[in-house]
């Protein structure tokens, strides 16, 4: 899973592009729910919420890594698609 830093200047931007909906608008910045990012895996070549991020404030989590078989089986997990 991606996670958002404080340089979050809370343009609003990433979170109509997230396909999971896993981007929300925290308590100072706009967060990720882990469990719902899949990285765009299964929907997208890249990572949505990067591509749009006007200030590059997007990463992968430290405390989330995941493979791609991972992120694929989330993926299903999610959509109930293969
Ligand atoms: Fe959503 Fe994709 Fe960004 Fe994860 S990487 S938060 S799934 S847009
Ligand atoms: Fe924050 Fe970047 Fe999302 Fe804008 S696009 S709300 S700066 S994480």
């Amino acid at each position: 899973a991606l996670y958002i830093t404080d340089q979050c200047i809370n343009c609003d931007v990433c979170e109509p592009e997230c396909p999971n909906d896993a981007i929300y608008q925290g308590e100072l910045i706009y967060e990720i729910e882990a469990n719902k990012c899949t990285e765009c895996v299964g929907h997208f070549k890249e990572q949505q919420c990067v591509v749009v991020c006007p200030v590059d404030c997007i990463f992968v989590d430290p405390g989330h890594t995941e493979d791609a078989q991972q992120l694929q089986t989330k993926y299903t997990q999610l959509t109930g698609r293969a």
